[in-house]
């Protein structure tokens, strides 16, 4: 895995840099937008960690020209607090994530790591189970015409389980896979954050999908 980083703040580069690199994925970094366009038009990146804010020419226009050029690498956009505008924007003209700054690296790595995973199979951007939709761009879950407001562990643990959708997920699994832990760290975190999920999207509805597995998880399903 190859990635692009494309970020004036020396600091953050480097931080970024040694993130990824501990995570033995190869990384190019550039600090000014006509070298971000250049790297990703010049060679075959897995995903291009892209700053809005960059000299010369800013991340959404580099994002824009790359596109119009038939450029699909997965972009990551990186949007200082307060720039949502730009992170619509950003989103409306391709860019396939966005994360506010500050961020925590190993959010960073997991969210790279589902870009490249994406970018590998084809994915519909509307993820359905029964009457329960979630919007894999703009990250918007729905019940039938009521909309969820999702923090951003809660959207990547319902992300999971609509991908599962109808598989028994262990506990341990959804760590690795939404918390990218490696060990059981001992809390109840994901049952937390499963109660959290229920309250949004089944406890004012007749028919649940999120049930409990005794013993083994939680499945997202249709009916029991
Ligand atoms: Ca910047």
């Amino acid at each position: 895995m190859r990635v692009l980083v494309a970020e004036d703040e020396r600091k953050t580069a480097s931080f970024i840099r040694s993130a990824l690199e501990a995570e033995h994925i190869a990384v190019d970094v550039c600090h000014d937008g006509p070298q971000a366009l250049a790297g990703a038009m010049g060679v075959s990146f897995d995903a291009i960690v892209l700053d809005i804010m960059l000299p010369g020419q800013d991340g959404l226009s580099v994002l824009r020209q790359m596109r119009q050029r038939r450029n699909r690498t997965p972009v990551l956009l990186l949007s200082a607090r307060g720039e949502v505008n730009d992170r619509v924007e950003g989103l409306n003209i391709g860019a396939d994530d966005y994360l506010a700054k500050p961020f925590v690296l190993a959010e960073l790595v997991a969210r790279l790591r589902a870009l490249v995973r994406r970018g590998n199979e084809p994915t519909p951007r509307l993820l359905r189970v029964a009457d329960l939709t979630l919007d894999t761009i703009t990250r918007q879950a729905r019940r039938g015409a009521t909309a969820f407001d999702l923090a951003a562990r809660e959207y990547r643990l319902l992300e999971f389980l609509m991908r599962s959708a109808g598989r028994v997920c262990g506990r341990m699994t959804i760590l690795e896979k939404v918390w990218d832990y490696n060990f059981d760290p001992g809390t109840n975190i994901v049952d937390v954050y499963v109660r959290r999920l229920r309250e949004k999207i089944d406890a004012d509805f007749e028919r649940k999908l999120l049930h409990t597995v005794r013993g083994s998880g939680y499945v997202l399903k249709e009916g029991k």
